[in-house]
Formats: structure tokens, sequence, C-alpha cells
């Protein structure tokens, strides 16, 4: 007989496929599996089929999970994908391995100390409100070249851009959009693309993607 595929297979085979189309090598493109509101037990289940790359959105709630998981599976690279408190800087240096939401002066400088105080260089990308979207987080378009001198200057490595897109439109001018800004400042990471539209955003060169929903379900 033959065994259905998991949810992490078939991600796995659509970011494989989309690579093909876009004549992109799937090594390029690094899977972060985002396991917010989602328990111990599922985490393993990824673990297990051999899953290393996750992400979290809250400093406190990956505190509670991943020092554990961490002790059991060495390898593990852990990814904070959502707004960050200048307070909890230095909490979330020693914790993840990669950043996603740098987005403002204020904690570029608080990233910049705690990562000198921690002597712990973690690669940040910096968001940006690729929408002008008002009640978003992210850096506005025009800011993003200073904001990126400033994270240099602090000694903080930039990986690249990341983006969410506004909800309920179609994303890829977006994406073509972000992966311009990033071109332009130099910068060769590009966090974009969610269970939603990830393929989307292979194809316009997205390097990783954050996908929740399609491995673990609803939250
Ligand atoms: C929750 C979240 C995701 C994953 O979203 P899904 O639609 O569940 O795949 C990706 N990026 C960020 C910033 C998130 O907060």
């Amino acid at each position: 007989m033959i065994e259905p595929a998991t949810p992490l297979e078939e991600i796995r085979a659509r970011i494989a496929r989309a690579c093909k189309i876009a004549q992109r090598s799937p090594d390029d493109v690094t899977l972060i599996a985002v396991s917010k509101t989602h328990p111990a037990e599922a985490i393993v289940q990824l673990l297990e089929q051999g899953q290393r790359v996750f992400g979290e959105n809250r400093v406190q709630e990956a505190q509670g999970k991943w020092p554990e998981l961490r002790e059991a599976y060495a390898d593990v690279e852990l990814h904070l994908i959502g707004q960050l408190q200048s307070n909890k800087a230095g909490e979330a240096v020693a914790l993840f391995d990669c950043i996603h939401s740098l987005d403002r002066p204020s904690l570029v400088t608080a990233l910049g100390k705690a990562m000198a105080k921690a002597d712990r260089q973690v690669p940040c990308f910096v968001q940006v409100n690729i929408g002008a979207e008002q009640q978003k987080g992210g850096c506005a378009i025009p800011e993003v070249p200073a904001l990126l001198a400033q994270a240099r200057d602090a000694g903080i490595p930039v990986a690249g851009l990341m983006c969410i897109p506004p909800a309920e439109i179609e994303p890829a001018p977006f994406f073509a959009l972000l992966d311009k800004l990033a071109r332009d400042n130099g910068l060769e990471g590009l966090s974009m693309g969610m269970s939603g539209d990830f393929e989307t955003a292979i194809m316009l060169g997205a390097t990783y993607v954050r996908v929740g929903t399609a491995l673990f379900g609803e939250r």
C-alpha cells in the first residue's frame, strides 16, 4: 500500500515544482515551518520527518516550547517572524537564529546593543511595509536605505528583506516590488510567501517561505 503523502512532503513537492518552473535550485529556497500556537507534539511530528527550520511569532511562546525541543534536536534553526518589542531584544537574540522583523530605528539600536552584549550576531531581515498599510508593521519603503545603513553601523548582519503583502489582493506585484527593493540595496535574501502564496513568491525570487497553516492545519 502506498502511504499518503504528509503535509510536509506535499509542501516540499510544491516548492520543488515552483523552483523547477522558475529554473531555480530548491536548495536556494528554505522552508520555515511556522509553528506558532501549535503544541510541542505537533512540532515533534515535523522534526521526526526531518524538518529543522521553524518560525515563531512571539518571544514568550517560543521560550516556553523550544528550549526542551532544542535539547532533543540539536540542529534546529529557529526564526522570529513576528513583531519584536525593543525591551525583548536581549531575549530574542539569546533564543533565535534569525529575526525577520527588524523594522524601526529604535529596534536597530536595541538589537545592536543586545548582540554586542551577548557577543552573538543574529542575521536579520528588514521587514518592509510593502503595501503602505497604516495599521501594519514594517519599515516604510522610502526609509529602507537609512534603516539598512543604521543596521550595518550597529553591526547587525542584514540577511535581506521581508514582507507580508496586503490581504485579499493579488500578492505578486508586492513580491516583485520587494525583490526590486532588495536588488536596489544589494541584498540577496527575500523572506516572502505564506501558505496561500508561497509558489508565487518562489517564482518571484523568495529565498525563505514561511508556511504555517498548510503544514500544521488551522490555528
Ligand atoms: C503566521 C505567519 C505566517 C504563516 O502563515 P500561514 O498562512 O499560516 O502559512 C507567515 N508569516 C508571518 C509573519 C506570520 O505571522
